[in-house]
């Protein structure tokens, strides 16, 4: 049911790239945060927070390089802590980082709980108050908006709820234009939180609330829905629930339960529409297996296995608590053809061409993807070999070599000798045969130059392009020995970064079929802009 309050707007707080990234087996490199940074300001959210530019170079570097990147819909957040005890908070270094980070937002945490006031900031109540109220009050003077995180707060409400209120009131009166209610621990039950969320807005009736979630108890995302319904018009989470220990409040049914199921308004209108590809995309990056179980946007979310349920199905029975198409999903049985022909229909329109979903090229091109996938193939992240497949279906790829054979060796001669990486590579290119030569770190790197030095002859433009990242991933374990790898090439030429992949049971075949999609690829782009 929905009432007119329900339709309250709801901002979204990204905090994959500083929060998330806190998640164990998460790293990611620049090149990575900005491919991030872009793919959810293209989705929609309202808020990317970027990184800590006080605590590490790599976010520095990152603030520095977004300098040049424009957001189409979000904006962009530095992240920190106030003052220091006893200094002034214009003499604070940290502070002075988050001014020069040249943000529209900045978002920094203060301590609401005598606990860590006492042992970690190791300081009083009163001067707590004077650091969060002189913080916000001096960035309040250099960025345009500042969000104040009240971090342990719900622990801090329950050992001193005035005191707690008071923190918040501070930050407030001093100019935060919102107060972020943090379940640090991630402790609390939904019940308790919203008794809380109640006693913040009877305090302080005029502050506009933010909740901040995270899953210990495996009740972030109820906690943060929860925070909405009693009066937040602002929540922070991440893509895929990424984040310390059990991670923060997963981002994705949150903004699908939102919108979907509370009536409320959030995003842009076909955001959620592209929510399944966000949640794979990020995974991608991360290097990381998507949860199949995920809600909303797992693999499995909508699969029916055979038997009366699927028939039901194909019949016109609901089983499905959402129109799997609303969040980019799709059913999987034996009709799964019809929807992925609508996928790769919008994923072509997405880049200009025009491919109807039900024409013999798409079905051509759904074969092929189905047949890939199959023997492990990933495209989502993958953007530039499935572009070259779309080509392929389209009849506008042209071949630009034919490989006679390469061969790699990688030769140690004892403990303490250098390993030394030979790549020979054999082509035809344009009727002549090309043989070359060449050294590298590693079998990949050897190929990469083998490679490059055999087509820059004929293609100049080969100079522009080069490899930025390289992944591996197992596909199969189950197979033991026999498992296959899949490997993910990231390339730029100075304006645009694409992605390839390849997968093989021998990782440098997977890299070498890697490889040729992200050269071939970077050509024919050169080729469809001239
Ligand atoms: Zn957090």
């Amino acid at each position: 049911m929905s009432t007119p309050e329900q339709k309250r707007r709801i901002e979204i707080y990204d905090t994959t790239l500083r929060d998330g990234s806190q998640g164990e087996g998460i790293s990611f490199t620049v090149e990575d945060k900005i491919r991030i940074a872009r793919r959810l300001d293209e989705f929609g959210v309202d808020f990317i927070e970027g990184g800590w530019p006080g605590s590490n170079p790599k976010d520095e570097e990152f603030f520095e390089r977004m300098k040049s990147v424009p957001l189409r819909h979000a904006r962009l957040a530095a992240f920190g802590s106030t003052r220091r005890a006893g200094i002034r908070a214009e003499d604070d270094g940290q502070l002075q980082k988050l001014v020069q980070a040249q943000v529209p937002v900045v978002t920094i945490f203060g301590k609401s709980w005598e606990d860590h006031i006492f042992h970690a900031l190791k300081t009083t109540r009163e001067e707590n108050l004077h650091m969060i109220a002189d913080s916000v009050a001096f960035l309040k003077g250099e960025v345009p908006t500042v969000i104040y995180d009240a971090e342990h707060f719900f622990d801090g409400y329950k050992a001193d709820a005035s005191y707690a209120i008071e923190c918040l009131r501070v930050a407030w009166e001093a100019g935060a234009e919102r107060l972020v209610l943090c379940d640090t621990n991630g402790g609390t039950l939904p019940d308790e939180l919203t008794e809380i969320v109640q006693g913040v807005r009877q305090a302080l009736p005029n502050a506009v609330l933010g909740i901040h979630t995270h899953n210990d108890s495996e009740c972030a995302v109820a906690n943060a829905l929860a925070g909405i319904r009693e009066g937040a018009i602002h929540v922070q989470g991440t893509i895929n629930g990424y984040g310390e220990r059990c991670g923060n409040c997963n981002l994705v049914p949150v903004m699908a339960s939102l919108r979907i199921k509370l009536g409320y308004d959030c995003l842009l209108e076909h955001s959620l529409e592209h929510l399944t590809g966000l949640s794979q995309y990020i995974d991608e990056i991360a290097n990381l297996v998507p949860n199949t179980r995920a809600a909303y946007v797992g693999r499995s979310a909508f699969a029916h296995k055979g038997g009366v349920h699927a028939d039901a199905v194909l019949k016109g029975a609901s089983y499905e608590h959402i129109d799997p198409e609303a969040v980019g999903n799709s059913r999987r049985l034996l009709i799964s053809e019809l929807a992925g022909g609508s996928s790769i229909s919008g994923k072509a329109a997405e880049r200009g061409i025009d491919m109807d979903r039900k024409s013999p090229q798409t079905r051509a091109l759904l074969g092929k993807i189905t047949e890939r996938e199959h023997e492990g193939y990933s495209y989502e992240g993958a953007e530039g070999s499935f572009e070259l497949l779309m080509m392929q279906a389209m009849g506008t790829y042209r071949s630009l070599f034919t490989l006679k054979g390469f061969r790699c060796i990688v030769e140690k001669r004892g403990d303490m000798a250098e390993t030394i990486t030979e790549a020979t590579v054999k082509l035809e290119i344009e009727g002549e045969e090309q043989l070359v030569v060449a050294e590298g770190d590693g079998p990949v790197h050897a190929l990469d130059s083998a490679l490059r030095k055999a087509l820059s002859t004929f293609y100049p433009e080969m100079a522009g392009i080069k490899l930025t990242d390289f992944k591996v991933r197992v596909v199969n374990t189950r197979e033991g020995t026999a498992a296959k790898v899949r490997v993910m090439i990231d390339s730029t030429d100075g304006e645009q970064s694409w992605s390839t992949v390849g997968v093989s049971t021998n990782m440098i075949e997977a890299s070498w079929y890697a490889l040729v999609d992200s050269v071939v690829y970077g050509l024919l782009r050169c080729d469809n802009r001239a």
